[in-house]
């Protein structure tokens, strides 16, 4: 089967977005997400996807940061709330750190975990953890995608939040374990409905999928393709599930939509080449006025 039984992302999916907000609002309507992502061999990642994070309209965020890292962190961007997390000697997130998340689980909405992680086995089984341990929504990218995370949300309870993964292709081969980079429509319907989560296949085309619809988005371009572009996507992605938690696939789909029409929006005004990632920043709310 092919693409034809795939709908395309509809531009005024994000219409509601780019609305205006109620007068009498207040930040907690607008959500809380917790971020538990880096390492001090990859201290950029975190960085960026709480920049996109902030840009979503979320209301709140807490960002659990390598201990060394945090001071940094919070002077170059104090929106967020961030919270020093032991480190292990490599210098990732050490399993000790659990209850600074445990003690203050009941103030957030959902939780994105994985840019710039790493693959420390004591890191990857506090990913496990989070799992199945937090009921709560979950956004997972890059090294946070391993076999046992996907195999880890198949066993939460009927009563938690979506989990929504947000591989590239290598990263679903090695969680499918498949052996092709094809796209496969029946391998991606299959991998959500086995594992009951929400995947967004990303690549020149992103598929979003929650075990029956699938959604297609072909916007963004080459302007993407550079280190970063992902953590920018995971970051808006958690922003938006914190603001409508119950129902990850729209929010899931809304991300991938105003990622790739912000970047479309940069490559027509900087251009595909000479530009940085974090530019995508200064493009959200032009994208979304224009949507
Ligand atoms: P990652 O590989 O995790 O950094 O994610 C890369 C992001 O950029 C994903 O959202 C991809 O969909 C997007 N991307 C990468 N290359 C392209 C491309 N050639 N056209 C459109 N989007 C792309
Ligand atoms: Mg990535």
């Amino acid at each position: 089967p092919r693409s034809f039984a795939e709908n395309i992302l509809p531009d005024a999916a994000l219409q509601s977005q780019g609305g205006l907000r109620p007068p009498r609002c207040d930040k907690r309507t607008f959500g809380h997400l917790f971020v538990l992502s880096g390492s001090r061999s990859f201290p950029g990642a975190l960085l960026m996807s709480v920049k996109a994070a902030l840009s979503s309209g979320v209301g709140l965020l807490t960002a659990f940061a390598p201990e060394s890292l945090a001071a940094q962190y919070a002077a170059a961007v104090p929106e967020a709330m961030w919270v020093p997390w032991p480190e292990t000697p490599e210098g990732g997130l050490a399993l000790e750190g659990w209850h600074l998340l445990r003690e203050r689980l009941s103030r957030a909405d959902a939780v994105l975990c994985g840019s710039g992680i790493g693959r420390e086995p004591e890191t990857l089984q506090l990913v496990r953890d989070l799992v199945r341990e937090v009921e709560l929504p979950l956004v997972i990218d890059a090294d946070a995608l391993q076999p046992e995370t996907a195999l880890a949300a198949a066993s939460r309870p009927a009563s938690a939040g979506g989990v929504v993964l947000t591989p590239h292709m290598g990263e679903f081969m090695r969680l499918a374990g498949r052996q092709s980079a094809e796209y496969s429509r029946e391998a991606l319907v299959d991998f959500c409905q086995k594992h009951r989560v929400v995947t967004a296949l990303k690549g020149p085309h992103t598929r979003v999928c929650d075990g029956s619809q699938v959604a297609l988005s072909t916007r963004g371009g080459p302007v993407l393709a550079r280190g970063g572009s992902g953590d920018m996507l995971a970051g808006l992605m958690g922003g938006l599930v914190a603001q409508q938690p119950r129902a990850p696939f729209e929010p899931a789909c809304r991300a991938v939509l105003w990622h790739g029409l912000a970047a479309d929006h940069l490559a027509r005004t900087r251009g595909q080449i000479a530009v940085h990632t974090t530019e995508l920043l200064e493009h959200f709310g032009p994208a979304l006025r224009e949507a």
